[in-house]
C-alpha cells in the first residue's frame, strides 16, 4: 500500500516537474515498470536483448530489439527501453502527424545512422561518453514517404522546398516533447546530416 502511493506521489510530481527534473526522476530507469509500458503500446513487437558490459562506459542493460515499431527503421540496432517508449511516442504522435499535416502522406520508412555505439560524444576523444553508448540515442538522418518522397537531414535541412524544411522542423520540435536531448543542424556542424534524440540526463533542443 504504501508503495503504491509512493508511486502515485512520484508520478503527479513528475507531471508537475520541468523536463530537467523529469529527467533526474526518470533516473535511475525502472526496468520493469518500463517494460510493462512497452507492453501496453500498441503496434510495437519487441525481444529482450542480452545484458553486455563493452567496457567501462559502454554496453548494454535491459536493451531491446525493436522487432516492428509501425514503421521500418532502417539502421537501428540495440536500443534502451525509456528510448524505445519515446520513439514509439514520437512516431505516432510527432511525425506521422506532421507528414499528414504537410504531405498529406505517411512516413513508410525511417532512415538511421543507428543507435549503439561505444564513442565518446560528438566522437571527440576525451569528452564524456556519448549516450549511444548505452543504446540511449538515436540519430535520424531522413525519411520516406508512402508518396515516393524522400526527404534527407542533409539535404533539405536548408533546402528550397517551404513544406520540407517545415517538416523537418517538426521532427526536431516534436522531438524535443519526446526526448530529453535533441540536437540537430541548427546545434552544430557534427550534426549537419541528422537529429539525435536521446534520454540522457542533459534536456536541450536545437
Ligand atoms: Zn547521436
Amino acid at each position: 500500500m504504501a508503495k503504491a502511493v509512493m508511486w502515485v506521489a512520484l508520478i503527479a510530481l513528475a507531471a508537475c516537474a520541468g523536463r530537467e527534473e523529469r529527467a533526474q526522476l526518470a533516473k535511475p530507469v525502472d526496468l520493469k515498470q518500463c517494460l510493462r509500458q512497452l507492453d501496453r503500446l500498441e503496434g510495437l513487437d519487441y525481444r529482450r536483448l542480452a545484458d553486455k558490459k563493452a567496457g567501462p562506459t559502454c554496453g548494454l542493460r535491459g536493451a531491446i530489439d525493436v522487432r516492428n515499431i509501425g514503421v521500418v527503421v532502417k539502421g537501428i540496432g540495440p536500443l534502451s527501453c525509456p528510448m524505445t517508449a519515446r520513439l514509439h511516442e514520437w512516431i505516432r504522435e510527432g511525425m506521422q502527424p506532421a507528414a499528414r499535416k504537410r504531405f498529406g502522406s505517411e512516413v513508410v520508412q525511417i532512415d538511421s545512422y543507428g543507435t549503439y555505439a561505444c564513442r565518446p560524444r560528438n566522437n571527440m576523444a576525451g569528452s564524456q561518453p556519448s549516450e549511444h553508448s548505452w543504446a540511449n540515442a538515436i540519430d535520424i538522418a531522413g525519411v520516406r514517404l508512402a508518396d515516393g518522397r524522400r526527404i534527407s537531414v542533409l539535404r533539405d535541412w536548408d533546402g528550397k522546398d517551404k513544406a520540407t524544411k517545415k517538416f523537418l522542423r517538426d521532427l526536431r520540435d516534436e522531438g524535443c516533447k519526446a526526448f530529453n536531448l535533441v540536437l540537430g543542424p541548427d546545434d552544430n556542424a557534427q550534426h549537419r546530416d541528422h537529429l539525435h534524440f536521446d534520454m540522457g540526463r542533459w534536456d536541450n533542443c536545437k
